[in-house]
Protein backbone atom coordinates (compact mmCIF):
# COMPACT_ATOMS: atom_id res chain seq x y z
CA UNK A 1 0.00 0.00 0.00
CA UNK A 2 1.17 3.52 -0.98
CA UNK A 3 2.07 5.64 2.03
CA UNK A 4 1.96 9.80 0.95
CA UNK A 5 2.50 12.58 3.56
CA UNK A 6 0.59 16.07 3.50
CA UNK A 7 -1.14 18.73 6.01
CA UNK A 8 -4.46 18.50 4.89
CA UNK A 9 -6.77 15.43 3.24
CA UNK A 10 -9.65 16.90 1.98
CA UNK A 11 -12.60 14.13 1.86
CA UNK A 12 -14.96 15.27 -1.01
CA UNK A 13 -13.83 17.24 -3.72
CA UNK A 14 -17.29 19.06 -4.25
CA UNK A 15 -18.00 22.78 -3.58
CA UNK A 16 -17.45 22.77 0.64
CA UNK A 17 -14.32 20.54 -0.03
CA UNK A 18 -13.04 23.03 -3.00
CA UNK A 19 -13.62 25.88 -0.76
CA UNK A 20 -12.23 24.46 2.07
CA UNK A 21 -8.31 22.76 0.07
CA UNK A 22 -8.31 26.59 -1.79
CA UNK A 23 -8.57 28.50 1.68
CA UNK A 24 -5.62 26.19 3.54
CA UNK A 25 -3.63 26.18 0.48
CA UNK A 26 -3.53 29.50 0.14
CA UNK A 27 -2.36 29.65 3.93
CA UNK A 28 0.39 27.26 2.84
CA UNK A 29 -0.33 24.12 3.94
CA UNK A 30 0.20 21.24 1.32
CA UNK A 31 -2.99 19.48 0.50
CA UNK A 32 -4.65 16.57 -1.13
CA UNK A 33 -8.54 16.03 -2.07
CA UNK A 34 -9.95 12.58 -2.38
CA UNK A 35 -12.71 12.08 -4.64
CA UNK A 36 -13.43 8.76 -6.55
CA UNK A 37 -14.97 11.14 -9.48
CA UNK A 38 -12.93 11.87 -13.16
CA UNK A 39 -13.83 15.54 -12.59
CA UNK A 40 -14.31 17.60 -9.60
CA UNK A 41 -18.23 18.93 -8.52
CA UNK A 42 -19.83 16.48 -10.08
CA UNK A 43 -22.94 17.54 -8.39
CA UNK A 44 -22.18 20.97 -8.33
CA UNK A 45 -21.94 20.83 -11.88
CA UNK A 46 -25.90 19.55 -12.52
CA UNK A 47 -26.75 22.54 -9.93
CA UNK A 48 -29.66 24.51 -11.31
CA UNK A 49 -30.36 22.72 -14.29
CA UNK A 50 -26.67 22.66 -14.98
CA UNK A 51 -26.95 26.58 -14.57
CA UNK A 52 -25.91 26.78 -11.17
CA UNK A 53 -27.80 28.90 -8.63
CA UNK A 54 -24.80 29.50 -6.52
CA UNK A 55 -25.69 31.82 -3.77
CA UNK A 56 -28.34 34.14 -3.38
CA UNK A 57 -27.82 38.18 -3.43
CA UNK A 58 -29.34 38.96 0.49
CA UNK A 59 -27.53 39.42 3.56
CA UNK A 60 -26.95 36.85 6.41
CA UNK A 61 -29.93 37.59 7.97
CA UNK A 62 -32.06 36.84 4.77
CA UNK A 63 -29.78 32.95 4.20
CA UNK A 64 -30.75 32.21 8.20
CA UNK A 65 -34.42 32.82 7.17
CA UNK A 66 -34.01 30.18 4.50
CA UNK A 67 -32.61 27.36 6.87
CA UNK A 68 -35.60 25.74 8.68
CA UNK A 69 -35.26 25.06 12.17
CA UNK A 70 -32.35 27.30 14.05
CA UNK A 71 -29.81 28.14 11.72
CA UNK A 72 -27.67 29.91 14.43
CA UNK A 73 -24.94 27.29 14.25
CA UNK A 74 -24.22 28.86 10.50
CA UNK A 75 -24.34 32.22 11.86
CA UNK A 76 -20.19 32.50 12.54
CA UNK A 77 -19.42 31.04 8.91
CA UNK A 78 -21.97 32.94 7.16
CA UNK A 79 -20.63 36.05 8.49
CA UNK A 80 -17.34 35.61 7.38
CA UNK A 81 -18.29 34.36 3.98
CA UNK A 82 -21.69 35.99 3.39
CA UNK A 83 -23.40 35.61 -0.18
CA UNK A 84 -21.30 39.00 -1.31
CA UNK A 85 -17.72 37.18 -0.59
CA UNK A 86 -19.13 34.39 -2.53
CA UNK A 87 -19.99 36.49 -5.54
CA UNK A 88 -16.75 38.56 -5.42
CA UNK A 89 -14.85 35.29 -5.00
CA UNK A 90 -16.15 33.91 -8.25
CA UNK A 91 -15.74 37.25 -10.16
CA UNK A 92 -11.97 37.02 -9.05
CA UNK A 93 -11.77 33.76 -10.35
CA UNK A 94 -12.89 35.01 -13.72
CA UNK A 95 -16.58 34.20 -13.62
CA UNK A 96 -19.32 37.20 -14.48
CA UNK A 97 -22.15 36.84 -12.57
CA UNK A 98 -26.21 37.73 -12.87
CA UNK A 99 -29.06 37.76 -10.11
CA UNK A 100 -32.43 36.66 -11.38
CA UNK A 101 -35.79 36.58 -9.98
CA UNK A 102 -35.54 36.06 -5.80
CA UNK A 103 -32.00 37.55 -5.83
CA UNK A 104 -30.86 33.96 -7.39
CA UNK A 105 -27.20 34.39 -8.70
CA UNK A 106 -26.13 32.26 -11.65
CA UNK A 107 -22.93 32.72 -13.90
CA UNK A 108 -23.49 34.61 -16.87
CA UNK A 109 -22.54 31.78 -19.03
CA UNK A 110 -25.43 29.59 -17.58
CA UNK A 111 -22.72 27.11 -17.28
CA UNK A 112 -22.21 25.25 -14.20
CA UNK A 113 -19.18 23.90 -15.60
CA UNK A 114 -17.86 27.30 -15.71
CA UNK A 115 -18.23 27.64 -11.94
CA UNK A 116 -16.62 24.03 -11.17
CA UNK A 117 -13.58 24.39 -13.70
CA UNK A 118 -13.00 27.77 -12.09
CA UNK A 119 -12.42 26.29 -8.67
CA UNK A 120 -10.17 23.35 -10.32
CA UNK A 121 -8.02 25.99 -11.99
CA UNK A 122 -7.56 27.74 -8.89
CA UNK A 123 -6.69 24.49 -6.78
CA UNK A 124 -4.28 23.65 -9.45
CA UNK A 125 -2.43 26.85 -9.32
CA UNK A 126 -2.15 26.44 -5.64
CA UNK A 127 -0.81 23.09 -6.09
CA UNK A 128 -3.09 20.76 -4.42
CA UNK A 129 -3.45 17.42 -5.30
CA UNK A 130 -6.56 15.30 -6.72
CA UNK A 131 -6.02 11.90 -6.14
CA UNK A 132 -9.18 10.06 -7.57
CA UNK A 133 -9.82 7.82 -5.12
CA UNK A 134 -12.13 7.17 -2.59
CA UNK A 135 -11.47 7.33 1.03
CA UNK A 136 -12.01 4.47 2.75
CA UNK A 137 -11.42 5.46 7.12
CA UNK A 138 -9.81 7.88 9.11
CA UNK A 139 -7.12 6.80 11.54
CA UNK A 140 -6.49 8.35 14.51
CA UNK A 141 -3.12 8.27 17.21
CA UNK A 142 -4.23 9.09 20.77
CA UNK A 143 -7.20 10.47 19.53
CA UNK A 144 -6.21 12.79 17.17
CA UNK A 145 -6.47 12.58 13.52
CA UNK A 146 -3.08 10.47 11.98
CA UNK A 147 -3.91 9.87 8.41
CA UNK A 148 -6.26 8.90 5.77
CA UNK A 149 -6.61 5.07 4.11
CA UNK A 150 -8.14 5.26 0.13
CA UNK A 151 -8.67 2.76 -2.08
CA UNK A 152 -5.18 2.89 -3.35
CA UNK A 153 -3.17 3.93 -0.17
CA UNK A 154 -2.55 6.00 2.71
CA UNK A 155 -1.96 8.92 3.48
CA UNK A 156 -0.25 10.42 6.82
CA UNK A 157 -1.74 13.60 7.78
CA UNK A 158 -2.56 16.00 10.79
CA UNK A 159 -5.97 17.14 9.75
CA UNK A 160 -8.63 15.78 7.55
CA UNK A 161 -11.71 17.53 6.33
CA UNK A 162 -15.00 15.33 6.39
CA UNK A 163 -16.31 17.00 2.99
CA UNK A 164 -18.43 14.02 1.50
CA UNK A 165 -22.13 15.60 0.93
CA UNK A 166 -25.51 13.81 1.88
CA UNK A 167 -27.03 10.72 0.28
CA UNK A 168 -28.86 12.61 -2.85
CA UNK A 169 -28.26 11.56 -5.90
CA UNK A 170 -25.41 9.31 -5.03
CA UNK A 171 -24.39 8.60 -8.73
CA UNK A 172 -22.57 11.54 -8.35
CA UNK A 173 -20.80 9.84 -5.31
CA UNK A 174 -22.14 11.58 -2.96
CA UNK A 175 -23.42 8.48 -0.85
CA UNK A 176 -23.49 9.01 2.44
CA UNK A 177 -20.31 7.20 3.67
CA UNK A 178 -19.01 10.12 5.40
CA UNK A 179 -21.34 9.61 7.64
CA UNK A 180 -19.86 5.89 8.30
CA UNK A 181 -16.19 7.82 8.78
CA UNK A 182 -17.39 10.26 11.42
CA UNK A 183 -19.87 7.88 13.55
CA UNK A 184 -16.75 5.72 13.63
CA UNK A 185 -15.06 8.42 15.07
CA UNK A 186 -17.60 8.55 17.74
CA UNK A 187 -19.28 11.49 15.77
CA UNK A 188 -23.60 11.53 16.34
CA UNK A 189 -25.62 11.31 12.49
CA UNK A 190 -28.71 12.88 12.63
CA UNK A 191 -30.82 10.31 11.06
CA UNK A 192 -30.87 11.08 7.14
CA UNK A 193 -34.28 12.41 5.92
CA UNK A 194 -34.89 14.16 2.45
CA UNK A 195 -35.33 17.52 1.60
CA UNK A 196 -36.50 19.47 -1.63
CA UNK A 197 -38.09 16.55 -2.73
CA UNK A 198 -40.85 15.17 -5.11
CA UNK A 199 -43.81 14.23 -2.97
CA UNK A 200 -45.93 11.31 -3.17
CA UNK A 201 -49.76 10.92 -3.10
CA UNK A 202 -52.32 8.25 -2.91
CA UNK A 203 -54.20 10.40 -5.43
CA UNK A 204 -55.18 8.81 -8.26
CA UNK A 205 -55.35 11.57 -10.53
CA UNK A 206 -52.25 12.58 -10.19
CA UNK A 207 -50.83 9.33 -12.42
CA UNK A 208 -53.88 10.59 -14.91
CA UNK A 209 -52.07 13.79 -15.46
CA UNK A 210 -48.58 13.06 -15.20
CA UNK A 211 -46.22 14.91 -17.34
CA UNK A 212 -49.08 18.06 -17.03
CA UNK A 213 -47.18 21.02 -15.48
CA UNK A 214 -49.33 24.07 -13.95
CA UNK A 215 -47.62 27.36 -14.23
CA UNK A 216 -48.96 30.61 -12.34
CA UNK A 217 -51.03 28.59 -9.70
CA UNK A 218 -50.18 29.45 -6.21
CA UNK A 219 -49.37 26.21 -3.86
CA UNK A 220 -49.96 26.27 -0.25
CA UNK A 221 -49.07 22.80 1.96
CA UNK A 222 -51.08 22.14 5.05
CA UNK A 223 -50.35 19.67 8.14
CA UNK A 224 -53.04 17.83 9.66
CA UNK A 225 -54.01 20.43 11.97
CA UNK A 226 -54.38 22.61 8.51
CA UNK A 227 -52.21 25.27 9.67
CA UNK A 228 -50.40 26.36 6.51
CA UNK A 229 -46.51 26.10 6.26
CA UNK A 230 -45.90 26.94 3.07
CA UNK A 231 -47.54 29.24 0.53
CA UNK A 232 -46.00 30.43 -2.64
CA UNK A 233 -47.01 31.10 -6.48
CA UNK A 234 -45.09 29.47 -9.21
CA UNK A 235 -44.92 25.88 -10.96
CA UNK A 236 -45.46 22.48 -10.64
CA UNK A 237 -45.96 18.85 -12.29
CA UNK A 238 -47.90 15.62 -11.72
CA UNK A 239 -46.01 12.70 -11.97
CA UNK A 240 -47.31 8.70 -12.51
CA UNK A 241 -47.16 8.67 -8.03
CA UNK A 242 -48.17 12.21 -6.97
CA UNK A 243 -46.14 16.07 -7.85
CA UNK A 244 -42.75 17.46 -8.11
CA UNK A 245 -41.90 20.66 -9.46
CA UNK A 246 -40.23 23.99 -8.26
CA UNK A 247 -43.13 24.93 -5.73
CA UNK A 248 -43.74 21.02 -4.41
CA UNK A 249 -40.09 20.97 -3.69
CA UNK A 250 -39.83 23.57 -1.65
CA UNK A 251 -42.69 23.18 0.23
CA UNK A 252 -41.40 19.42 0.97
CA UNK A 253 -38.56 21.62 3.15
CA UNK A 254 -41.31 22.39 5.30
CA UNK A 255 -42.24 19.07 6.40
CA UNK A 256 -40.24 18.63 8.69
CA UNK A 257 -42.04 16.95 11.32
CA UNK A 258 -43.55 13.36 10.98
CA UNK A 259 -45.94 14.15 13.71
CA UNK A 260 -47.88 16.78 11.77
CA UNK A 261 -48.40 14.32 8.94
CA UNK A 262 -50.85 13.77 6.91
CA UNK A 263 -49.78 17.19 4.87
CA UNK A 264 -51.97 18.20 2.29
CA UNK A 265 -51.03 20.85 -0.36
CA UNK A 266 -53.83 22.96 -1.48
CA UNK A 267 -53.37 24.33 -5.13
CA UNK A 268 -55.37 27.32 -6.04
CA UNK A 269 -55.35 27.13 -9.90
CA UNK A 270 -56.54 30.87 -10.29
CA UNK A 271 -54.81 33.18 -8.02
CA UNK A 272 -54.83 36.28 -10.16
CA UNK A 273 -59.12 36.20 -9.41
CA UNK A 274 -60.76 36.10 -6.47
CA UNK A 275 -64.00 33.94 -5.92
CA UNK A 276 -66.06 36.64 -7.54
CA UNK A 277 -64.01 37.47 -10.26
CA UNK A 278 -63.79 33.78 -11.27
CA UNK A 279 -67.51 33.21 -10.66
CA UNK A 280 -67.92 36.03 -12.71
CA UNK A 281 -65.32 34.46 -16.07
CA UNK A 282 -67.28 31.08 -15.45
CA UNK A 283 -70.26 32.15 -16.13
CA UNK A 284 -69.03 34.12 -19.08
CA UNK A 285 -67.24 30.56 -20.31
CA UNK A 286 -71.11 29.16 -19.82
CA UNK A 287 -72.66 31.79 -21.78
CA UNK A 288 -70.12 31.11 -24.59
CA UNK A 289 -70.44 27.42 -24.74
CA UNK A 290 -74.64 27.65 -24.00
CA UNK A 291 -75.29 24.42 -25.58
CA UNK A 292 -72.72 22.54 -25.12
CA UNK A 293 -71.90 19.66 -22.46
CA UNK A 294 -70.13 21.26 -18.68
CA UNK A 295 -67.31 18.49 -19.29
CA UNK A 296 -67.04 20.22 -23.10
CA UNK A 297 -66.63 24.08 -22.02
CA UNK A 298 -63.84 24.19 -19.74
CA UNK A 299 -61.26 24.56 -22.43
CA UNK A 300 -60.69 28.44 -21.60
CA UNK A 301 -59.81 27.65 -18.01
CA UNK A 302 -57.67 24.26 -17.81
CA UNK A 303 -55.60 22.12 -19.48
CA UNK A 304 -56.80 19.97 -21.29
CA UNK A 305 -55.55 17.06 -19.33
CA UNK A 306 -56.90 18.21 -15.92
CA UNK A 307 -60.56 19.23 -17.40
CA UNK A 308 -61.91 15.39 -16.63
CA UNK A 309 -60.35 15.44 -13.45
CA UNK A 310 -62.15 18.81 -12.90
CA UNK A 311 -65.35 17.65 -14.13
CA UNK A 312 -65.22 14.05 -11.91
CA UNK A 313 -64.05 16.59 -8.74
CA UNK A 314 -66.75 19.05 -9.41
CA UNK A 315 -69.73 15.76 -8.88
CA UNK A 316 -71.03 17.86 -11.75
CA UNK A 317 -72.73 15.33 -14.70
CA UNK A 318 -70.02 15.65 -17.67
CA UNK A 319 -73.05 15.80 -19.86
CA UNK A 320 -75.11 18.47 -18.03
CA UNK A 321 -76.05 21.74 -20.18
CA UNK A 322 -74.43 24.56 -19.25
CA UNK A 323 -77.30 26.24 -19.07
CA UNK A 324 -78.63 23.75 -16.62
CA UNK A 325 -75.68 24.06 -14.38
CA UNK A 326 -77.22 25.66 -10.95
CA UNK A 327 -75.72 28.59 -8.80
CA UNK A 328 -74.51 25.78 -6.23
CA UNK A 329 -72.67 23.69 -8.79
CA UNK A 330 -70.99 26.62 -10.07
CA UNK A 331 -70.22 27.39 -6.54
CA UNK A 332 -68.38 24.11 -6.25
CA UNK A 333 -66.80 24.81 -9.20
CA UNK A 334 -64.85 28.16 -8.14
CA UNK A 335 -64.32 26.53 -4.84
CA UNK A 336 -62.82 23.25 -6.77
CA UNK A 337 -60.23 25.85 -8.50
CA UNK A 338 -59.60 27.63 -6.07
CA UNK A 339 -58.74 25.32 -3.10
CA UNK A 340 -57.69 21.60 -5.56
CA UNK A 341 -56.66 19.63 -3.25
CA UNK A 342 -53.19 16.68 -3.31
CA UNK A 343 -53.15 14.51 -0.26
CA UNK A 344 -49.27 13.65 0.81
CA UNK A 345 -49.01 9.92 1.03
CA UNK A 346 -45.07 10.13 1.68
CA UNK A 347 -42.01 12.00 0.21
CA UNK A 348 -39.64 10.58 -2.44
CA UNK A 349 -36.68 8.71 -1.34
CA UNK A 350 -33.32 10.78 -0.25
CA UNK A 351 -31.51 9.75 -3.54
CA UNK A 352 -34.06 11.68 -5.50
CA UNK A 353 -33.69 14.58 -3.21
CA UNK A 354 -31.65 17.74 -3.49
CA UNK A 355 -30.64 18.03 -0.58
CA UNK A 356 -30.19 15.47 2.46
CA UNK A 357 -31.25 16.65 5.54
CA UNK A 358 -29.93 15.53 9.00
CA UNK A 359 -26.13 14.01 9.20
CA UNK A 360 -23.32 14.98 11.72
CA UNK A 361 -24.62 16.69 14.70
CA UNK A 362 -23.89 20.11 14.48
CA UNK A 363 -23.44 20.19 18.37
CA UNK A 364 -20.11 18.04 18.38
CA UNK A 365 -19.17 20.43 16.19
CA UNK A 366 -17.16 24.35 16.25
CA UNK A 367 -19.38 26.85 15.06
CA UNK A 368 -16.30 29.36 14.07
CA UNK A 369 -13.86 26.36 12.64
CA UNK A 370 -15.73 23.70 11.46
CA UNK A 371 -13.61 21.77 14.55
CA UNK A 372 -14.94 18.45 15.20
CA UNK A 373 -15.18 18.78 19.53
CA UNK A 374 -14.48 15.15 19.43
CA UNK A 375 -11.63 14.57 17.43
CA UNK A 376 -8.54 16.77 17.37
CA UNK A 377 -7.76 17.37 13.80
CA UNK A 378 -10.90 16.23 11.89
CA UNK A 379 -13.28 19.24 10.28
CA UNK A 380 -16.38 19.34 8.73
CA UNK A 381 -17.93 21.23 5.71
CA UNK A 382 -20.80 21.17 3.44
CA UNK A 383 -24.07 19.11 3.12
CA UNK A 384 -22.58 16.11 5.53
CA UNK A 385 -23.10 18.30 8.29
CA UNK A 386 -26.99 18.59 10.11
CA UNK A 387 -27.77 21.86 8.39
CA UNK A 388 -29.96 22.67 4.98
CA UNK A 389 -31.60 25.40 3.14
CA UNK A 390 -34.53 26.07 1.51
CA UNK A 391 -34.01 26.81 -2.78
CA UNK A 392 -32.77 29.75 -3.92
CA UNK A 393 -28.54 29.37 -3.44
CA UNK A 394 -28.62 29.02 0.05
CA UNK A 395 -26.96 25.21 0.38
CA UNK A 396 -24.49 26.38 -1.76
CA UNK A 397 -23.86 29.46 -0.25
CA UNK A 398 -23.35 27.27 3.54
CA UNK A 399 -21.14 24.88 1.28
CA UNK A 400 -18.97 28.04 0.43
CA UNK A 401 -19.24 29.09 3.83
CA UNK A 402 -18.50 26.51 5.83
CA UNK A 403 -15.58 25.04 3.33
CA UNK A 404 -14.35 28.59 3.68
CA UNK A 405 -14.15 28.30 7.61
CA UNK A 406 -12.63 25.15 7.96
CA UNK A 407 -9.77 25.78 5.43
CA UNK A 408 -9.18 29.05 6.91
CA UNK A 409 -9.11 27.65 10.61
CA UNK A 410 -6.64 24.60 8.96
CA UNK A 411 -4.50 27.59 7.50
CA UNK A 412 -4.17 29.67 11.00
CA UNK A 413 -3.38 26.23 12.49
CA UNK A 414 0.21 25.97 13.49
CA UNK A 415 2.31 22.99 12.75
CA UNK A 416 1.92 21.08 16.47
CA UNK A 417 -1.13 19.65 17.40
CA UNK A 418 -2.90 23.05 17.79
CA UNK A 419 -6.55 21.95 17.76
CA UNK A 420 -6.20 20.29 20.78
C1 LIG B 1 -29.97 18.23 -9.03
C2 LIG B 1 -29.46 19.18 -7.97
C3 LIG B 1 -29.52 20.54 -8.20
C4 LIG B 1 -29.08 21.43 -7.21
N1 LIG B 1 -29.11 22.77 -7.47
C5 LIG B 1 -28.67 23.64 -6.52
C6 LIG B 1 -28.62 25.04 -6.80
O1 LIG B 1 -28.87 25.48 -7.94
N2 LIG B 1 -28.23 25.87 -5.79
C7 LIG B 1 -27.89 25.40 -4.55
O2 LIG B 1 -27.57 26.20 -3.67
N3 LIG B 1 -27.86 24.07 -4.28
C8 LIG B 1 -28.22 23.19 -5.25
N4 LIG B 1 -28.17 21.84 -4.98
C9 LIG B 1 -27.61 21.38 -3.68
C10 LIG B 1 -26.07 21.43 -3.73
O3 LIG B 1 -25.62 20.82 -4.92
C11 LIG B 1 -25.46 20.71 -2.54
O4 LIG B 1 -25.99 21.22 -1.34
C12 LIG B 1 -23.94 20.88 -2.55
O5 LIG B 1 -23.39 20.26 -3.70
C13 LIG B 1 -23.29 20.29 -1.31
O6 LIG B 1 -21.90 20.44 -1.43
P1 LIG B 1 -20.90 19.48 -0.65
O7 LIG B 1 -19.54 19.89 -1.04
O8 LIG B 1 -21.24 19.45 0.78
O9 LIG B 1 -21.22 18.01 -1.18
P2 LIG B 1 -21.28 17.38 -2.64
O10 LIG B 1 -21.45 18.39 -3.69
O11 LIG B 1 -22.28 16.30 -2.52
O12 LIG B 1 -19.83 16.76 -2.84
C14 LIG B 1 -19.36 15.70 -2.05
C15 LIG B 1 -18.23 15.01 -2.77
O13 LIG B 1 -17.67 14.03 -1.88
C16 LIG B 1 -17.28 12.92 -2.64
N5 LIG B 1 -17.22 11.76 -1.76
C17 LIG B 1 -18.22 11.13 -1.12
N6 LIG B 1 -17.75 10.10 -0.39
C18 LIG B 1 -16.41 10.09 -0.59
C19 LIG B 1 -15.34 9.27 -0.11
N7 LIG B 1 -15.56 8.24 0.70
N8 LIG B 1 -14.07 9.56 -0.51
C20 LIG B 1 -13.81 10.60 -1.33
N9 LIG B 1 -14.79 11.41 -1.81
C21 LIG B 1 -16.06 11.15 -1.44
C22 LIG B 1 -18.32 12.80 -3.73
O14 LIG B 1 -17.81 12.10 -4.84
C23 LIG B 1 -18.63 14.26 -4.03
O15 LIG B 1 -17.88 14.72 -5.12
C24 LIG B 1 -28.58 20.93 -5.96
C25 LIG B 1 -28.52 19.55 -5.76
C26 LIG B 1 -28.94 18.67 -6.75
C27 LIG B 1 -28.85 17.19 -6.50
Amino acid sequence: MKTTETDLVVIGGGPSGMLCAMRAAEGGKRVVILDGNRLLGRKLRITGKGRCNLTNDCDVREVLRNIPGDGRFLYSALTRFPPEETMALFRSLGVPLKTERGNRVFPVSDRADDVADALARRLETLGVRVLRSRATGILTDNGAVCGVEHENGLIACRAAALCTGGRSYPLTGSDGAGYEMARALGHTIVPPRPSLVPLESGDGFCAEMQGFSLKNVTLTLYDCAHTPLYSELGEMMFTHIGVTGPLVLSSSAHMRSPEQAPYTLEIDLKPGLDEKKLDARILRDFEANINRDFANSLGGLAGRAMIPVLVRRSAIPPDTKVNAITRAQRQGLVSLFKHFTVSVSGTRPVAEAIVTSGGVSVREVDPATMRSKRVPGLYFAGEILDVDAYTGGFNLQIAWATGHAAGAAIAAAKKEREHA
